[in-house]
């Protein structure tokens, strides 16, 4: 029987349409309550929500099926099972196949290489350096990623409007601070409570440990510098599984650090084994994997969208799905991909893009630089298991106050990092008896601190569609222009010299500032292509997430972000997506959408 949100959509689109040509048993066939288009981070999560309240939703993944725990081919795989030496790609297959993505220079080993997207296979285009990551399969880069996860404060909420630059957002701290509670709750974060304003805690599970060389930096670097906390990581990995997690299967984290393998305990985060499962356990999910969304399809007399229309990759036939709700969580570049490739007569220059802001604003957090050192003294001083997780300093600089004002640049920056044993590591070669011998005789420790800073939006960093360079399907491709300005350029000399103080203050030896090399899209955080905003002039979404011309398509991932601030971002895609979703079925509801 169809549902209410069905049968209002249905008889909208009819009277919309020439009955005589209308296949009305199709139609009826591919309609739902909500379509989301992506089953990544961001569309797990409006997959669950969506469903959980009652409406039939249709999941639209353009890769291939990827079931938890079955489909984790590597998960449990050791060091000598692989079929390249400890797991390093071929320098042959790395250039055939992945020679953008190689940049990563750590994440696509044997290990992981099936949860990346192929560069020959959906190329693009740069005119400055630009790393694209992706991966293109049920779950997305939430198989991938590093599980980090970190609150925005009002410092990042307000600056744009303080500041002038980009635009305000249309939304304040006290507007998504339930929201973040209620997806850390659900998917389990660890980490320590810290009470600072400029990063707001969490709900947090037991915290990780820092070990020894980690607890003695903390304790002589806050000593010099007081205001440059040092934390453990706060990440999406279960250190005290609730009920509510155990019921979906998932069990506690036991430190392999494996987690970009997938993880066959569901200990951290991830669509597969989590929101895809909650939704799936409603029935009220259908979820095709290997359909490309090519359009979002724009009903010129309702004055809104009746669906999309997808490309499936096994047929190569264009496919029309139909509903009253379309979720776009493709992820930042995907969505604005699909809204510059679904012109019609009301959006000439794509949907939603009266603004002309659809595919601008381009953000990604700047790395590469920071400081490493030698901490002698600790030779004999051990560590057991393998942490899937680092330290953290909370950003210190411009928090409003003189003492910590720069002259040189807006915004800050926060570190990633952590110490250990470097000859400890899964892939250093050697192997037998003499490794084992090795492994237990005393040894060196290395510290290391890695910037993450905040990229200002700037509309001049866009993508456009190349119409004269197709993918595999004839479709247009994604030709990026992205750079860092003065400002970044400006923090990164201060990432590198207040990391080199911190570690100096730690008393440790061969102290050195780090540069590494960086190119926009590295961070692995791209954002700002389709920003919220209060004014349909400037932005491309409203409060909710809704696109400002089309009151019934929601874009909730990377897209959204009218900033970048300098912390993880995908903990604030999945709680706009919650509240975004939560937003919709009331809307609905009221039949305002
Ligand atoms: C190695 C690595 C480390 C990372 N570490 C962190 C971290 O520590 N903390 C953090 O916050 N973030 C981290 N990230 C980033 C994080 O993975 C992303 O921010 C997050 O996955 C984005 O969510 P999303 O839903 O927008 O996109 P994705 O998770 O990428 O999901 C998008 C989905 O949409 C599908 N799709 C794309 N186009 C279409 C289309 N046209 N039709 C249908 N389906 C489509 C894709 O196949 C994919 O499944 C990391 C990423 C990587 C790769
Ligand atoms: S470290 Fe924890 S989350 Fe990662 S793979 Fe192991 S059990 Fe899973």
């Amino acid at each position: 029987m169809l549902s209410r949100f069905v049968r209002r959509a249905a008889g909208a689109a009819t009277r919309g349409l020439n009955m005589a040509n209308l296949n009305t048993k199709a139609k009826a066939a591919n309609s739902y309550d909500a379509i989301v288009v992506g089953s990544g981070m961001s569309g797990g999560w409006a997959a669950k929500e969506l469903t959980e309240k009652g409406l039939k939703v249709l999941v639209l993944e353009r890769g291939r099926m990827v079931r938890h725990r079955t489909d984790y081919p590597t998960a449990t795989m050791a060091p000598w099972e692989t079929k390249y030496p400890r797991g390093k790609m071929p320098d042959a297959i790395m250039k055939a196949h992945y020679p953008k993505q190689e940049r990563t220079g750590y994440a696509l080993t044997e290990y992981t290489e099936h949860f990346f997207a192929k560069d020959d296979e959906h190329p693009y285009e740069e005119t400055q350096r630009f790393d694209w990551i992706r991966g293109y399969h049920v779950g997305g880069r939430s198989l991938l990623w590093a599980r980090q996860v970190y609150r925005h404060s009002d410092l990042d909420f307000e600056a744009n409007g303080k500041q002038g630059v980009g635009v305000d957002w249309p939304i304040r701290y006290a507007d998504i601070a339930p929201w973040y509670e209620y997806v850390e709750k659900y998917i389990g974060v660890s980490g320590q409570h810290e009470g600072l304003p400029q990063l707001p805690d969490s709900v947090f599970q037991p915290a990780m440990e820092m070990n020894c060389v980690e607890l003695d930096l903390k304790k002589r670097s806050e000593a010099k510098y007081p205001d440059r906390r040092i934390t453990i990581g706060r990440v999406a990995h279960i250190t005290e599984p609730t009920d509510e997690q155990k019921a979906l299967g998932r069990g506690r984290c036991q430190n392999r650090n494996m987690c970009s393998r997938g993880c066959p305990f569901g200990a951290f985060f991830s669509s597969n084994a989590v929101t895809l499962v909650a939704a799936d356990r409603t029935k009220n999910m259908t979820l095709k994997p290997n359909q490309t969304v090519t359009q979002v399809v724009y009903d010129e007399k309702l004055g809104k969208a009746s669906g999309v229309k997808a490309l499936d990759e096994a047929s190569g036939q264009e496919v029309e799905y139909f509903a009253p709700i379309v979720f776009l969580c493709a992820s930042a570049m995907n969505s604005a991909w699909i809204m510059l490739n679904s012109t019609s007569h009301r959006f000439p220059n794509g949907f939603g893009n009266d603004s002309d802001q659809v595919g601008r604003n381009i953000m990604d957090h700047h790395l590469g630089v920071g400081a490493a050192a030698e901490a002698p003294g600790y030779e004999d001083m051990y560590y057991s298991g393998r942490r899937p997780n680092g330290i953290y300093i909370p950003r210190f600089r411009n928090l409003g106050d003189a003492a910590t004002q720069r002259s040189d640049y807006l915004r800050g920056f926060g570190y990633q990092g952590g110490a250990g044993r470097p000859n400890w590591d899964r892939y250093e070669p050697g192997f037998g008896a003499a490794r084992k011998t090795a492994l237990t005789q005393p040894g060196p420790w290395l510290v290391r601190l890695g910037g993450f800073g905040e990229m200002l939006p700037n509309p001049k960093n866009r993508m456009t569609l190349n119409h004269a360079v197709k993918d595999k399907n004839g479709l247009p491709t994604i030709t990026f222009d992205v750079a860092i300005g003065d400002n970044e350029r400006a923090m990164r000399k201060d990432m590198k010299a207040a990391a080199a103080e911190i570690l100096e203050a730690g008393g440790f030896k061969n102290v050195r500032e780090l540069d590494g090399d960086y190119g926009p899209g590295l961070g692995i955080h791209e954002m700002g292509t389709a920003r919220m905003g209060r004014d349909p002039k400037t932005s491309v979404l409203n409060a909710h997430n809704q696109v400002h011309a089309c009151k019934n398509v929601f874009v909730t991932d990377g897209a959204a972000m009218a900033s970048s601030s300098c912390v993880n971002p995908s903990l604030t895609y999945m709680a706009l997506t919650a509240r975004a979703a939560n937003y919709a079925v009331e809307a609905g509801k009221k039949g305002e959408l």
